[in-house]
């Protein structure tokens, strides 16, 4: 195709972590004006109902660990081309931050190697909405300089070493996509003996009106937590910080065990479904 005729744009846009009003007021603006939007699972239906135009096509694209009705990189990729050829503004939709844990690298490439225009609008990331929510000051004066993003979802890439010095440190560590491996990280940080001041927060679906925040000694959760599943999306804040939630949570744990966010159910889209989904748009 001659890359003249390609007058499309991408705009791959942070919705934030749940709450519908965390999203900044540049990705409304953008939604607003959108003809096609690609949107993961982590993303408040909420947020396309109060900003999508009507005549606008979503396409839920989200992905989930260990579902096999996650869309493949490839078509997500696929379809980001096929609609910005055919002229139109496209918002590429992820849930809290693009930047952090979510993958925006495969898809800048794609518009890179397509030359197609694109821009970045960041999002508040799960961190900035938990820590919030929960009253977590994630660097507290006297109680931590630092904050890590961390992820232990695939075992095997952390060393010994790097252990110790996680249970070393008085950096604040944030472990998004790891509530699965959660026993793992407990039983690595205190085999290293971490600091019995520090505490472990789970924050289940942070941000949203079903939001639980669980308080707990790390050397107790073997005990009380063992076997225990938590609500997806859940983080992990493990620091002397945690200790601050007791006085300044501002909002109490919801009753409700229901999801805010469906697990996936949409049928998977693949290019070669692009053609009826541009009879849509067109
Ligand atoms: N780009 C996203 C992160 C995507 S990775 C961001 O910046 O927030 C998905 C992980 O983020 C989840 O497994 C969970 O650990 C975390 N997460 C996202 N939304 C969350 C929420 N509302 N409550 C708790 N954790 C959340």
């Amino acid at each position: 195709m001659n890359k003249k005729t390609i007058t499309g744009k991408v705009i791959l846009a942070g919705a934030g972590p749940g709450d519908p009003e965390l999203i900044t007021m540049k990705a409304a603006r953008y939604l607003r004006e959108a003809d096609v939007i690609l949107t993961d699972r982590l993303v408040s239906d909420e947020i396309l109902i109060r900003h999508v135009q009507p005549y606008a096509k979503i396409i839920y694209v989200g992905k989930q660990c260990g579902r096999r009705l996650s869309t493949s990189q490839e078509t997500i990729n696929d379809l980001l081309v096929h609609y910005a050829r055919l002229g139109k503004l496209v918002v590429r939709l992820k849930g809290g931050d693009v930047s952090v844990f979510a993958n925006i690298m495969d898809e800048l490439e794609t518009l890179v190697v397509n030359n197609i225009p694109y821009e970045i609008i960041p999002g508040i990331t799960a961190s900035s909405g938990a820590a919030g929510y929960a009253g977590i000051p994630l660097t507290a004066r006297n109680y931590a300089t630092s904050v890590r993003f961390l992820t232990y979802y695939k075992s095997d890439i952390v060393s010994d070493e790097y252990w110790k010095e996680l249970a070393r440190t008085n950096d604040t560590l944030v472990f998004y996509m790891s509530s699965e491996t959660l026993p793992k990280v407990v039983a690595k940080l205190t085999a290293n003996n971490i600091d019995s001041m520090k505490l472990l927060a789970i924050v289940e679906q942070a941000t949203t009106p079903f939001q639980k925040v669980h308080i707990i000694n790390l050397y107790e959760f073997e005990n009380k937590y063992a076997g225990q599943s938590f609500i997806s999306p859940s983080l992990i804040i493990i620091g002397k910080v945690v200790a601050l939630h007791e006085k300044f949570a501002w909002l109490s744990n919801s009753n409700s065990n229901e999801y805010y966010f469906k697990p996936m159910t949409n049928q998977v889209i693949s290019i070669n479904e692009t053609d009826k989904l541009h009879k849509h748009v067109s």
